[in-house]
């Protein structure tokens, strides 16, 4: 969900212009900023390389494009200054941010450090490779009451594929999980984990200086994508990021700089984490009250964005749906019904 910025906001962005493609920022000594480019509405991705003794630690990748190689190997003469890549850290299991792991690994040996359900996703989906949408995919979008044209379209088209945007995965990786410090050159980073936008995606909270590398957990302009998809279908990671969103705000700084997956670095995290964990609650409230009438999670898109939306995220909108449609269900606020054609028609009890 997009939203407004007042004018007066206690979140500042201390870096307003984004690096050039193939080009870095240095956000703090040895600590660089870069992007990648994404064929989407979200046309672009944050990187970041980390000095570590005579090579870097990278954090996330890009999707796997022939656009993203291109734009690595100029980094890594560039910026990179032709030092290798000793380790790559995947915050999540999502292709803008895993795409290129198997391609580092197998082209430069890199080790790839991620969670272990980031890893097992992310193989799990990059092996699952159809030529038409899966019946539980169809079933999933007849649930949700997807727009019938759109439907209709999908059947044509061939399925969003992670083989398609992810380098092939080969066996290995380095598991971090909650508690652990990683030492990435002079710096230590507490591994802290999240839930919602993706299951268990890594945080990493810099000992040592003010500064917080976030991926798409926590996101300034923006707040992250909380979807339920057909691997899943009465998930309610709706409640995990809340839960997460509330845990990790207890270690939150003013004077933090985050680096997130997305738009630009910001300070004001106490604030931020506020405004996301208050928008879902009245997102929530202005869904409950719109639920006086059964509706489809479909139909739920004007309350719940309070915009229009077009075809480019059309589908990133009905999972976010259907996300706020089971929260409310699990927590008893709605009860929900089939109607003849699958979809749920959920009211407010
Ligand atoms: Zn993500
Ligand atoms: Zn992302």
């Amino acid at each position: 969900m997009s939203e407004p910025s007042p004018t007066h906001s206690p979140i500042r962005h201390p870096f307003e212009t984004p690096p050039a493609q193939g080009e870095a920022v240095e956000l703090a000594e040895g600590i660089l900023w870069m992007r990648l480019p994404l064929p989407m509405k979200l046309d672009h991705v944050n990187v970041y390389a980390l000095r570590d003794g005579n090579g870097w630690a990278v954090v996330d990748t890009g999707f796997a494009t022939k656009t993203s190689r291109r734009l690595w190997r100029a980094l890594m003469e560039g910026p990179l200054q032709g030092l290798p890549i000793r380790r790559l850290i995947v915050t999540h299991h999502h292709p803008d941010h895993i795409g290129l792991a198997g391609w580092f690994q197998t082209e430069f040996g890199t080790e790839l450090v991620t969670t272990r359900t980031s890893w097992l996703f992310a193989r799990m989906l990059t092996l699952d490779e159809h030529a038409v949408q899966k019946e539980e995919t169809l079933a999933y979008w007849r649930a949700a009451g997807m727009d019938a044209e759109i439907y209709e379209k999908r059947l044509k088209e061939r399925p969003f594929n992670f083989a398609d945007v992810v380098a092939p995965m080969p066996l290995g990786f380095r598991r971090i999980q909650e508690g652990d410090v990683l030492t990435i050159g002079n710096r230590r980073w507490d591994v802290r984990i999240g839930h919602g936008h993706a299951p268990e995606h890594a945080t990493l909270w810099c000992r040592d200086e003010a500064l917080l590398i976030a991926g798409d957990q926590i996101l300034s302009s923006i707040s992250p994508n909380i979807g339920v998809y057909a691997t899943e279908p009465e998930a309610d990671p709706l409640a995990e990021w809340l839960e997460s969103c509330e845990r990790l705000s207890q270690y939150a700084r003013e004077d933090h700089l985050v680096l997130p997956g997305h738009k630009l670095p910001f300070t004001g995290l106490p604030a931020r984490m506020r405004q996301l964990i208050d928008n879902h609650h009245s997102a929530l409230a202005r869904l409950v009250e719109y639920l006086e009438t059964p509706r489809t999670a479909a139909e739920c898109f004007p309350v719940l964005f309070k915009r229009s939306i077009g075809d480019g995220e059309y589908g990133l909108a009905l999972v976010e749906s259907m996300a706020h449609l089971n929260h409310l269900y699990q927590s008893g606020q709605v009860r929900r019904e089939r109607r003849d054609d699958g979809a749920w028609l959920w009211q407010r009890v």
